[in-house]
């Protein structure tokens, strides 16, 4: 049985006053019935995870270097973000294929940086308009998936984001049938490869969840919670996405 979780994605938002909002999640949510996880920019890790204190909330990353040190002027290294109190590290976000030049290559070798660090990697993949336009939306997944997840994936170690480019912060959602397609899909391709750890993968749906779609969302098979970008930044917000899953 996956355990639901419900991640939260700040982008590069937030600031030491964004506490409060996180205090107040805690607050509503004493006692999860679900993980939760927020990723805030690197800056705000270590503030988050103090915050927090005994609260079960998960603090990660939004990327981590495939080097564990070095000289890589700017970049942050998986051990350092883990001594910050990051169990989690966002690998492969579609910002960053897209800002950073990121391939799937990348975005394996910083999943197993992560895993190496003793972190948990929450690895995103997703097709463009273009993609989806062109019916090609089960090949750029497939092959998204296979190289991109690391071949010591476990369901400790790596949770799935499926996120099609075209529904992040734009307001537009696949519909249940395509987000279920999706999800079916990429649980046999996990499965084939890993077994009983492709079985116990969560899969999470991204792109644009909101309070007002999350509980259709989260009722699709195989989608095991949601990692959301603009809703997850005040407790108003997210909490109900996070009691939608609970
Ligand atoms: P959104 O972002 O919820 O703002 O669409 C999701 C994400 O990019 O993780």
């Amino acid at each position: 049985m996956r355990r639901k979780l419900a991640a939260g994605n700040w982008k590069m938002n937030g600031a030491l006053s964004a506490m409060a909002e996180v205090q107040a999640i805690c607050d509503a949510h004493p006692a999860p019935g679900v993980d939760l996880l927020l990723c805030p920019p690197a800056t705000l890790i270590w503030p988050m995870a103090s915050m927090r204190g005994s609260h079960p909330m998960a603090v990660g990353a939004q990327d981590c270097h495939m080097a564990a040190k070095g000289a890589h002027t700017g970049d942050i290294a998986a051990p350092m973000l883990r001594e910050a109190g990051a169990t989690h590290a966002i690998v492969g976000h579609s910002e960053r294929r897209a800002d950073h030049g990121e391939t799937s290559a990348t975005v394996r070798a910083k999943a197993e940086a992560a895993h190496a660090a003793g972190m948990t990697a929450v690895v995103c993949i997703g097709e463009t308009l273009e993609d989806r336009e062109a019916g090609r939306t089960l090949d750029v997944v497939g092959t998204q998936i296979a190289a991109s997840a690391p071949d010591g994936a476990t369901a400790a170690n790596t949770v799935v984001a499926y996120e099609p480019v075209w529904a992040i912060g734009t307001g537009k959602v696949p519909t249940l049938r395509q987000i279920g397609e999706v999800h079916a899909f990429l649980r046999a391709k996990l499965v084939a490869r890993l077994d009983d750890e492709g079985t116990g993968i969560r899969l999470l749906y991204g792109g644009s969840v909101k309070a007002s779609n999350a509980a259709e969302i989260f009722a699709v098979d195989d989608v095991d919670g949601a990692l959301v970008g603009g809703a997850s930044l005040t407790c108003a917000d997210f909490s109900p996405i996070i009691s939608a899953l609970e």
